[in-house]
């Protein structure tokens, strides 16, 4: 059994995001990470996609690799902005001929430099619906706890999560660092009618400058006692990893203990923070 929708409905599910790699000195790194987490029987594993195009070949080979060449189950990612729905149909048609089972379905933001013209789906659903048409795929997207950057407010982005949520089969999440922030996006879904699983995103801080980053790119805060914690080490790299893991395993521990379906996480292509909080949570063992 390989499709998402259907191991969610069987119980928790623990998965790994990776990037395509651009070098062959970041392939053989990736590669490794592969084989060390594979121990942890991972559920699934997911491959992210250039909005605009710009890994389309990278992403296709990897996904197909995964599914071939190992035990894991591979979900590619998707973004429809900047593709004409050919182009989509096209993806989306390599992939179930492929046996490609699970699909993350995005809008995307292509970089501005690109000057692509927008794509003929204005949002995510439509590409929803588009690989419902074309397949039998397990279909997830994206949610953000603490909306999404670009919504008017926060009711309204729930709004169109809920009825994206409601095409799809699940739902994980945008990176954030409060369990709060999580089991009010679940309430408000269940509050809209949507109690589809919602697997939410783990990104443990193992470098301050570039979670800084991500968290203003994402709209997920970053919460200033953290901040202020990880500041007072900034000069000690180990050891602001080892508080990023640490606050990175209690999240986990806590979205466990609160009915999460899961944990999704966000592993940069490295695998020694994932197996930490792994060992940490004593899941390792477990599974
Ligand atoms: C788990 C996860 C994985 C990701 N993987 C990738 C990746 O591989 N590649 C990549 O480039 N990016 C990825 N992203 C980032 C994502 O592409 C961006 O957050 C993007 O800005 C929005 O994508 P979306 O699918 O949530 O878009 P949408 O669901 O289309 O939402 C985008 C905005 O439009 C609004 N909206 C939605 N539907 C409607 C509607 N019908 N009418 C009016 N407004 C609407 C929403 O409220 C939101 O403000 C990922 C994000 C997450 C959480």
């Amino acid at each position: 059994m390989t499709r998402i929708s259907d191991l969610l409905g069987q119980g928790r599910c623990f998965s790994f995001e990776f990037f395509p790699p651009r070098t062959d000195e970041a392939e053989a790194q990736l590669q490794r990470t592969l084989l060390e987490l594979a121990p942890l029987r991972p559920s699934f594993v997911s491959i992210t996609y250039g909005a605009g195009g710009t890994t389309r070949e990278r992403t296709h080979d990897l996904v197909v690799d995964i599914l071939r060449s190992t035990a894991m189950t591979p979900m590619a990612h998707l973004c429809c902005a900047g593709h004409r729905e050919d182009e989509l149909r096209a993806i989306l048609g390599h992939y179930r001929d492929e046996g490609v089972e699970n699909i993350l379905a995005l809008r995307g933001d292509p970089p501005a430099e690109l000057n692509l013209p927008p794509g003929d789906f204005a949002h995510a659903v439509e590409l929803v619906e588009l690989a419902r048409e074309l397949g039998s795929f397990s279909v997830g997207v994206a949610a953000h706890p603490e909306g999404h950057p670009a919504s008017p407010d926060l009711a309204t982005d729930r709004r169109h999560l809920a009825a994206k949520l409601t095409a799809a089969d699940f739902a994980v999440t945008q990176f954030f660092f409060r369990l709060d922030d999580y089991l009010r996006l679940v309430d408000d879904l269940r509050g809209l009618g949507v109690d589809r699983p919602v697997l939410p995103g783990i990104m443990p801080v193992t470098n301050l400058s570039q979670v800084t980053r991500f968290a203003a790119l994402s709209g997920a805060e970053f919460p200033p006692e953290l901040a202020a914690r990880l500041e007072a080490v900034a000069e000690d790299p180990a050891e602001v990893r080892r508080i990023g893991v640490e606050v990175a395993s209690e999240l986990c521990r806590a979205l466990l203990e609160a009915g999460a379906p899961g944990l999704h996480f966000y592993t940069l292509n490295r695998s020694p923070a994932t197996r930490e909080i792994f060992a940490n949570l004593g899941l390792s063992a477990a599974r």
